[in-house]
């Protein structure tokens, strides 16, 4: 299955697309990556899942990358009596510890963090920031607000504290329990929501041990203070749109948006866009046209890739949301506008043999009008290097490590491709000529580019290039 899109889809697993077919036509609809979210699934579902893509990864004969997403501590009001109540501004409203089923005076918040951290004047926001409250009073164990923007409540409604640094663990117990089964089933990315500052990440870091990629989900403003160092420290982050939307004023999402997806990109990290991108197509074959826009945007500003929430996992149409998203795709990366714009935010190469090879790569092909770019990658990050570089040719990563391929599948313009460890530079480029023959990237007498680290095996040896003829029936005959 080949791609003619740089960007990568991410589609979300749920009740609308949790059997096998469905995932084979998510994918064969150009879904590369598939997102499990632990807020909804337990241990048995994902094993079931993991397996079910497993099963049409080997089918397909291609990489299919796994992320699976930790709820992280997600803050909930308690129940209600009779499952509602209405919030009326400019009511007082009391949040307390008391289990007691809540109504239109008060209910219960089960999480006495928020009562020591949160300061009068400051916000509380329920229900996706549906409701706004402000804090009139605190004590150890509740606290009092007026009702800003009123609305009804129902049970166990989230609970935001945007103006407030918490306390609290990046990582719950149920996250920890999570992330042990991620890690045993062997999926390719984990995701840490709600995250505050880089520790967050360095604790799952350990956790991980190398076995798995950890994705940085940005959702809140206190993420934005330390966005470079959490960039730093993440295997990729998420503009993850909705929490960021409820915890910031709405109208400044889109700006981080642009500087998130710049960071990332200057740091070569893979970026995702995230929520709400088709959300009309939960209901509807076809999206509003606000929605294309959104999509082109993301794809424009050069993401890595753009990800399906309820559109795949809940909704009436899921297949057709992932066709529509490889449509935009498709398109805005042959708009004649694609490459000036995704140009305008090149960043130079860092002083490394890879970033050298990478640029070199990207030059060469230009001047001999190549037809592809093969990298040779054994940890993933000389792929990451070259993908860095937003060359506007086609980009085969060559490696011996499934897991690797796996991982890259979520990564811009990056054609994965699994094949035995090679002997030698002539086996590399031997092996480049046929598989970019064969996956359909160069034709016989074509030429294509050529990059490995000598001696083979070294994580981060970037420092070969070679020019290679595609011969007949794709044997290299430089
Ligand atoms: P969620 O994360 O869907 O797990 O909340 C994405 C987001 O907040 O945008
Ligand atoms: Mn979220």
């Amino acid at each position: 299955m080949m791609r003619r899109r740089n960007v990568k889809i991410i589609a979300t697993l749920g009740p609308a697309s949790n059997v096998k077919e469905k995932i084979r036509e998510l994918f064969n609809a150009g879904a590369d990556v598939f997102r499990l979210n632990m807020s909804h699934l337990n241990h048995e579902g994902l094993t079931r899942l993991h397996a079910l893509i497993r099963e049409v990864e080997a089918e397909e004969g291609r990489p299919v990358g796994i992320l699976v997403d930790l709820q992280g501590p997600k803050l909930r009001v308690g129940e209600i009596a009779d499952g509602a109540a209405m919030l009326e501004k400019g009511a007082r409203f009391r949040l307390d510890l008391d289990p007691a089923p809540g109504d239109a005076t008060r209910a219960p918040l089960p999480h006495p963090v928020i009562f020591a951290a949160v300061e009068v004047g400051q916000s509380l926001l329920l229900d996706d920031g549906k409701i706004r409250l402000r804090v009139t009073r605190t004590g150890a164990d509740f606290a009092e607000t007026e009702v800003i923007v009123g609305g009804r409540l129902t049970n166990r409604k989230g609970v935001n504290v945007p103006e407030t640094v918490l306390p609290l663990k990046a990582l719950t117990d149920k996250d920890v329990a999570d992330f042990e089964k991620a890690l045993e089933l062997g999926v390719d990315w984990v995701a840490l929501s709600f995250i505050q500052r880089p520790d967050d990440i360095a604790e799952a870091r350990k956790i991980a041990r190398g076995r798995v990629a950890v994705l940085g989900k940005i959702e809140k403003p206190q993420a934005l203070i330390h966005l470079d160092e959490i960039i730093d420290i993440s295997d990729a982050v998420m503009v993850a749109r909705g929490d960021l939307g409820v915890e910031l004023p709405l109208e400044e999402v889109p700006g981080w948006q642009k500087r998130i997806t710049r960071s990332a990109r200057r740091a070569g990290k893979p970026v995702v866009i995230a929520t709400q991108m088709l959300e009309s197509m939960i209901a509807s074959p076809v999206p509003t046209r606000a929605e294309v826009s959104d999509v082109a945007t993301a794809v424009f500003e050069g993401a890595d890739a753009i990800m399906l929430s309820a559109e795949s996992a809940a909704g009436q149409y899921p297949v057709e949301a992932v066709r529509m998203m490889n449509r935009v795709a498709e398109s805005v990366e042959a708009d004649p506008t694609y490459p000036g714009i995704i140009y305008s935010q090149r960043t130079e190469p860092e002083a490394t043999g890879a970033d050298a090879i990478s640029a070199a790569a990207h030059s060469v092909a230009d001047t001999l009008k190549a037809a592809a770019i093969v990298c040779w990658t054994n940890s993933g990050s000389t792929g990451l290097r070259a993908a860095r570089e937003r060359p506007l040719f086609p980009i085969v990563a060559l490696t011996p490590i499934p897991a690797t391929a796996r991982r890259l599948a979520l990564v811009w313009g990056l054609h994965c491709v699994l094949t035995e460890d090679a002997h030698d530079l002539d086996d590399i480029a031997e092996r480049a000529c046929r598989i970019a023959f064969q996956e359909g990237f160069a034709q016989p007498g074509q030429r294509i580019i050529v990059t490995a680290g000598l001696p083979l095996g070294t994580p981060g040896a970037t420092n070969m290039l070679r020019v290679a003829f595609v011969g007949r029936k794709g044997s290299a005959a430089d």
